[in-house]
This record gives C-alpha cells, structure tokens and sequence, in this order.
C-alpha cells in the first residue's frame, strides 16, 4: 500500500457501528428503588470479589459515582491502568472499551481485568487492524511507529511508542530533534494537529474517531457568536477546522482542568459529553455548552456519545461482576512487545517529569 502527500491513501472502513441511541434505549429502565438496589448489589459485590472498579470520563455518571464512592477511580485509559497497578485489589473492573481492558492487562499481567461488555469497541481500533498497519509499517522501515493509546495490544506490540494526548507533542518534538521521521496511527485529526504543532516529518495512518469526527467548524461558529464570553475547549481528535476554533485544545483530562482555571464562566466543549459529569464536579459554577454535531436526530454518530461506551451499564457491571464473564486475556508474547513501547512512554514521561499518569490522555 503506497501513501500520498504525508496520509496513507487508503483507509479502512469501519462498518456496522451501532447507534448510541438504539444503545441507551435498550439498556433497562430501573425505578428509583431499583437502581438503587442495582447499586448496592454492585458495591457488596466489588467488595466480595476484591475488585476495583476504574472508569473512563466517557461512561455514564451512575458508573463514575460508583467507583468514586468505592475507593476506584474515573479518569482516562492510561490512568485507569495506572491506578489498577497501583491498587491492591486482585480483580480490575474497567468500564470503558476494550483497548483500556487491554491496556490494564499489559500493565498487570496478574490481575484479573473485567470489563461489563467485551462488545465496546472503539472505531480507532477498529480503523487500525494490525495486519494492514504492519503491512504499512514494513514499507516504512525509515520511520519511528508511534500510536496512540486507542489501539490493539497486537498494533502496540508493533510499535516503537505508545502515546498519549498529554504527551503527544512532546514526544514527537523530541524525537524530531533526534532527527527521526514519524509514522502515526490511527489518529489523522490528533497527528496532524501534531503536525502542525512541531512541524517534524510525520506520516499519518488514516483512522479517526466517529464521535470527535462529528463536531462542525460552521455550527460552533455560530455558538461561538452565541456565547462570545465562552472558552472554547476542544479535544484534539476533532477535525482541524474544530481545532482552530478552540481556545484550549487538550486531552480529556486538560480540559477538566482547563474548565476549573479559566475565568470564563460558559465553556463549549467539543469532546463525549460522559465528561460533563466530572466538569461539573471541577467547576461547579460553570456553564456547560455541548459543542455542535451533525444533528442529534442524524445517526449516533451525531449526539456527542460514543455508542460502545453507552454499552457499559449498571446491568452487565453487575453481571459481570456476580459471573467473572468478559475476562480480559491477552496472549503474553504480545503483551510483552506491547509493554516495551507502553513503558518507553512511561519512562519519557518520567524524564520529562511530566505529570502524564495524573494528567491524562484519550
Ligand atoms: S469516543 Fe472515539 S476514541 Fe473514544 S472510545 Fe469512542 S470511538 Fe474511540
């Protein structure tokens, strides 16, 4: 497969997305009563199973209250695997999609990694089938592979680093200054934003996220209009004419963080809404303005809400919890590839005394 102008020319076709609404729509409704039950149920049972329970900022605000209220976490993918690694329960429960369960995995191969549904995917992922990307890889042997966090165990087993948001930037100028052209993926929104940012040689994978792939440069214009005293925050997976309309573009957990320090008091947010939850946690004081996308009425692809992770429920955490079903296994050869370019960002991260475990990333 031969590539153009800096993006391989061809992609791969994520198909069969499920619609987040027909999601959330079959997820059953609970009385007040119910869903309490449902809670207490999931708590003693976290408890008897010695388990922890880490949630994405993208999953429903029920799940981060639990883990919250139950000594676990909410936070990004790789933060998530950190504090899995961290914490002295047997059994990591992960609500997010199946690349954080992997993630976990490759970072605490003796635990046990739990996931409410191994269906909850993510179109990065998908995008990025690791027999096409190697196939890619060997036809640039010039360059450094770097991916992003959103990837298979097998595509990170591939890779020379592994990356995060928080740290993409410095990362790539880094090894821009050591003279090595880049090969990226999946990302073509964050990679060329990275681009742009540090101007060094990158070759970019053509894979993008279907929910961040949705907000629209017109729209938020015209929000912008709307709400002229608003900051605009915008993360960077999104379409670069989005990007160019924010005032602060940055992983999820910058731009929680962004939400609390700027002095604006209306922020239009161009990321899953599930984040709204922990927002307005950190900035109770705020207005929360969800940034425009293709309609709510189009396709799930256009309500702000990534479909797989509406998949976690109250319903199957449970289930999962009382059957040990949706156990995580990766194979260990793979795993121990996939840790080596995990642990050179870990270890970049370190010497930049950066705070990338406590400050997020996808
Ligand atoms: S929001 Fe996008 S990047 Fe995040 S899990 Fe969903 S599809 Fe993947």
């Amino acid at each position: 497969m031969a590539s153009r102008s800096n993006i391989a020319d061809f992609s791969i076709p994520v198909t069969d997305v499920p619609r987040t609404a027909s999601i959330t729509a079959a997820i059953p409704r609970h009385s007040p009563a119910e869903r309490r039950a449902l809670i207490t149920e999931i708590k003693a049972e976290l408890k008897r199973q010695d388990a922890v329970l880490v949630a994405h900022y993208y999953t429903s605000a029920d799940l981060q209250e639990i883990a919250e209220e139950t000594g676990g976490y909410v936070s990004d993918s790789l933060d998530m695997a950190r504090f899995g690694n961290e914490h002295a329960a047997s059994t990591l429960v992960v609500a997010g999609v199946r690349f954080m369960g992997e993630t976990a995995k490759i970072l605490n191969p003796e635990k046990r990694v739990l996931m409410p549904t191994l269906e909850a995917e993510c179109s990065l992922d998908l995008g990025c089938p690791v027999k096409e990307f190697s196939e890619f890889c060997d036809q640039h042997p010039d360059r450094t592979i770097v991916v992003y966090a959103n990837t298979s165990a097998e595509v990170k087993a591939r890779a020379d680093y592994v990356v995060t948001s928080s740290i993409a930037v410095k990362l790539i100028e880094h090894l821009d200054e050591e003279g090595k052209k880049v090969l990226w993926a999946p990302d073509k929104h964050l990679g060329r934003y990275i681009e742009r940012v540090t101007g060094a040689d990158i070759l970019l994978w053509n894979g993008s996220c279907i929910v961040h792939d949705e907000f629209k440069s017109r729209a938020l214009g015209n929000l912008i209009e709307q709400y002229p005293d608003a900051a605009v925050l915008v993360h960077p997976e999104s379409p670069e004419e989005v990007i160019n309309l924010a005032d602060v573009v940055g992983s999820t957990t910058q731009i929680i963080k962004a939400a609390q320090t700027l002095p604006n008091k209306q922020l239009i947010v161009a990321t899953d809404k599930g984040i709204f939850y922990k927002m307005q946690q950190a900035a109770p004081d705020k207005e929360i303005i969800e940034a425009p996308t293709g309609g709510v009425g189009a396709t799930c692809r256009s309500c702000a809400h990534c479909p797989w992770m509406a998949m976690n429920s109250l319903d199957n955490l449970l289930s999962t919890l009382k059957t040990g079903k949706n156990e995580i296994h990766v194979d260990e050869a793979i795993r121990i590839k996939a840790l080596q370019s995990t642990q050179r960002m870990l270890d970049f991260a370190r010497s930049l005394d950066s705070p990338v475990l406590k400050h997020g990333n996808a």
